[in-house]
């Protein structure tokens, strides 16, 4: 069963390798393999940690110091 695959970076169709994978398969090139790194990478540095109720209650303690 063969699928027409298309880069899921440019959308650009690839074609599939007649013979051997090129390492930078499924994408059409090396340039959009870099691209979904990349994109990888700065999605996980942009995941922030989630705030709890219990966390909340922490930071406002601590900036709660010295006031009566
Ligand atoms: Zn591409």
């Amino acid at each position: 069963m063969i699928r027409p695959a298309s880069c899921p970076i440019c959308r650009k169709p690839v074609a599939a390798p007649a013979e051997g994978v090129p390492h930078w398969f499924p994408f059409c090139s090396e340039r959009c393999r870099q691209v979904d790194l990349l994109r990888w990478s700065q999605g996980k540095y942009a995941i922030v940690e989630p705030l709890t109720p219990e966390r909340l209650a922490e930071e406002a303690e601590k900036t709660d110091d010295g006031e009566e």
